[in-house]
């Protein structure tokens, strides 16, 4: 199959793009700025008018394409490809697909941008083709996308796999977007690990470099900070790590699956991260579980998107 698929990452600010081959490596990947003006409308207009102008630039025709997937950031109904809210652009229950189609003219496929980013992960990159799989993303938020015998679990309302919005602390949580408290994601988001340090930093008197950063801190500076040795940032870390290690945990012994990945922007801390976790993990979960369930940090970077996204073209639309 020479085609070619489309994978298209639409996020708040940038919408990535990549015509990526049938047995997905990437062939051509762009970015172009998501226009959020007017409810989002021109959004599907200006991703249709990019992949025209790019096809061109190559010297290639539409016939090249054989389908678009998308991941989205809101929760998908997968019968309609509608989103049912994307509140960063102002959409609830916006017919994503069908727009997308309209625009294109090509058949399209959309699907949750956490889903999306797991996907990305089980076909090319740490999942390394495990057929039973979590992802979790630690960035602005922390998004989750579980896979089960090679399918997305996405639940009655598109909702399932919000690892993020599992409770970790049950009295006096942070408040969280969601409208909870207590949320995975106010506490292992790049912004949680900051708001655990600044916390520990009012709670003690010991000296620590992470006071030497103020407003400026961010995640990365704790992991660093830690990693030196200092011991308010090390506790700081091993907060973190018992929240995600317990909450996985807790999700590892409902599911089983082969492998979690942990990506985004906080597991670039690699090692330094995932050896505490690991820890954790092993004691809050089923033995069975422990022992057969692997912790990895994700491989594919800002490409899981794309990558994820192009699979689901070439599972709904390919031969
Ligand atoms: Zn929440």
């Amino acid at each position: 199959m020479d085609k070619w698929l489309v994978g298209v990452d639409l996020g708040g600010t940038t919408t990535k793009i990549a015509f990526i081959s049938y047995y997905g490596e990437i062939i051509h990947k762009w970015e172009i700025p998501t226009d959020r003006s007017d409810h989002g409308k021109n959004i599907t207009i200006n991703i249709a008018k990019s992949i025209d102008d790019k096809l061109e630039e190559l010297g290639q025709s539409k016939n090249k394409l054989l389908g678009i997937g998308m991941g989205a950031p809101g929760p998908v109904n997968s019968h309609t490809g509608a989103i049912f809210e994307a509140v960063n652009l102002g959409w609830t229950n916006y017919p994503l697909k069908q727009l997308l189609e309209v625009e294109t003219a090509l058949p399209a496929v959309i699907e949750n941008d956490a889903n999306v980013a797991a996907i990305g992960e089980m076909w090319k990159g740490a999942g390394n083709g495990a057929k039973d799989l979590v992802c979790v993303t630690l960035g602005t938020g922390v998004g989750g996308g579980v896979i089960a015998n090679g399918h997305v679990v996405t639940g009655i309302s598109g909702a399932a796999g919000e690892i993020g919005h599992i409770t970790v602390v049950t009295e006096n949580g942070y408040s969280c977007n969601c409208g909870k408290k207590g949320c995975l994601e106010t506490v292992a988001s790049a912004t949680g690990v900051v708001r655990l340090a600044g916390e520990a930093l009012l709670n003690s008197e010991e000296p620590s470099k992470l006071r030497d950063f103020g407003e400026e801190l961010t995640s990365k500076d704790v992991f660093d900070t830690a990693a030196a040795g200092d011991v308010i940032a090390m506790a700081v870390c091993d907060k973190l790590s018992f929240y995600l290690g317990l909450a996985i945990a807790n999700m590892a012994n409902v599911l089983n699956p082969e492998i979690i990945v942990i990506g985004g922007g906080v597991s670039k801390a690699g090692d330094g991260l995932l050896r505490p976790v690991d820890s954790y993990f092993k004691q809050f979960s089923f033995p069975r579980v422990a022992a057969s369930t692997k912790l990895a940090i994700a491989t594919m970077g800002n490409d899981a998107g794309v990558l994820g996204a192009a699979w689901l073209a070439k599972n709904e639309f390919g031969e």
